[in-house]
């Protein structure tokens, strides 16, 4: 399969490459050439297959013949071998939970299938020595850490925003050892981001080592995103309504691959962009223009993006066609107050526990029905409540439980270098 950069349709890559490079060497994001349908039959069959042959289809148009089918099929395995349930909410809404994997986020199936993936060219070709830079927020370090954990070939270097990741979170990337390193940046999120991008760019660093990004521009961790919707479309094909999915978004790489499983054949009418204060894409879809603002810290802060870099791609994807794009897509905002209370509400309502992005995601599904009944709704649930202990426990007014899982990861140490500027990047990476 061919990709191209969408800053200049020249500048095109194999698979293979643009999974190492992460982005074009124009900047650009990656987009693929060509996307296929799948046959009608693969809907009608769907009842019929597993995970596995659901994400080998999805997916395998996309790899080409870059990978062997045998060696695509192991990565797809590893990358989603837990569930993806869909738990009713009420009669007319369903939560498609995405944190049953091991750091209890979506991102996982992400992280790894983008470790598998270049895992397995590192392994066949003569790339060499691999650094994955990766700045977070909160849940992609910890994805990542997991995804490349002990990978041949690959070291993973985060930065992190010291005191601003939870506890959980920071355990999740701050404990693995082996080939992962932690950087605790005293700063924010922006910050490490920025030092990131600089490092991209000091040739002092690239002629020493090679880098590559593992965040959603990574047409690797993008792609496999389609995957779980598919596997929602097996569980939701029994209704007779038109369905719609409303995804809590930040970078907006997880909606955006959504709209690319609608693109093969997913018969989903509707997406929601449900957004948290940070709402450019919110103002963008009233103004038709553009602006970017510098992000705001809220309780789904997963999603405190200023300037999503996926949307590019979601243009792209309806030919820059404003009228095409408002029919079939709608992004709504909405504050930490409403967010809390939507949570304490279904809470009293059904018992249901939702984390404060899958409460974003509902209220955008909640929003849209209320003008649109005759719709089936689905928000993801992007990530298990426990993982924002604190303000979901307060939000509830009770306690959540803690499965296993977290009650061993808590009682690891904690291994990080402590950083302060981009020197300090600068001179662990070249040490
Ligand atoms: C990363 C993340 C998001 C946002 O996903 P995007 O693909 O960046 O839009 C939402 N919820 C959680 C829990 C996340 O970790």
């Amino acid at each position: 399969m061919k990709y191209f950069s969408l800053n200049n349709r020249e500048h095109t890559s194999n698979f293979e490459n643009a999974v190492v490079r992460g982005l074009a060497p124009d900047k650009g994001l990656y987009f693929p050439e060509n996307i296929d349908k799948l046959p009608a039959s693969f809907f009608n069959n769907i009842q019929n297959l597993d995970k596995t042959e659901i994400s080998f289809e999805a997916i395998k148009s996309f790899v080409g013949n870059e990978i062997s089918n045998s060696a695509l099929i192991d990565i797809i395995d590893q990358t989603v071998d837990f569930e993806f349930p869909i738990v009713e909410i009420n009669d007319r809404i369903g939560s498609l939970e995405l944190f049953h994997g091991p750091t209890l986020a979506f991102k996982d199936v992400g992280a790894r299938f983008m470790a598998g993936s270049l895992g397995y060219f590192i392994k066949k070709g003569n790339l060499g020595k691999i650094t994955v830079l990766v700045a977070t927020s909160g849940d992609t370090g910890g994805a990542v850490a997991n995804g490349f954990l002990g990978v041949e070939g690959i070291d993973v270097v985060i930065l992190y925003p010291k005191g601003k990741v939870s506890e959980i979170q920071e355990k999740q990337l701050t404990t693995l050892g082996k080939n992962i390193t932690a950087l605790e940046v005293k700063g924010t999120f922006d910050d490490c981001q920025v030092m990131v991008k600089k490092a991209f760019l000091d040739s002092d660093i690239t002629n020493e080592r090679k880098l590559t990004s593992a965040n959603s521009i990574n047409v690797a961790r993008w792609l496999p995103q389609m995957f779980y919707y598919l596997f929602a479309y097996k569980q939701l094909q029994k209704m007779d309504k038109k369905l719609v999915f409303s995804v809590p978004s930040g970078n907006f790489g997880n909606i955006c691959a959504g709209l690319m499983a609608r693109e093969i054949g997913l018969p989903i009418d509707h997406f929601i962009a449900s957004n948290n204060a940070n709402d450019t894409i919110t103002s963008y879809m009233e103004t038709e223009e553009y602006k970017t603002k510098p992000s705001v810290a809220t309780i789904s802060n997963a999603m405190d993006v200023g300037d999503p870099s996926n949307f590019v791609r979601i243009l792209k994807l309806f030919k820059h066609d404003h009228a095409y794009l408002k029919e079939k897509f709608s992004a709504y905002s909405f504050n930490d107050e409403k967010t809390k209370n939507s949570m304490r509400e279904v809470y009293s309502e059904t018992g249901y526990i939702m984390d404060p992005h899958g409460a974003v995601g509902y209220l955008g599904l909640q929003k849209f029905l209320q003008t649109n009944p005759d719709y089936y709704g689905t928000f993801l649930e992007t990530a298990h409540p426990v993982k924002f202990l604190n303000t979901v426990e307060e939000a509830i007014n009770n306690k959540v439980a803690i499965p296993d899982s977290i009650q061993s990861l808590m009682e690891k140490q904690k291994k990080s270098l402590q950083i302060s500027n981009y020197e300090d990047l600068k001179g662990y990476l070249l040490s």
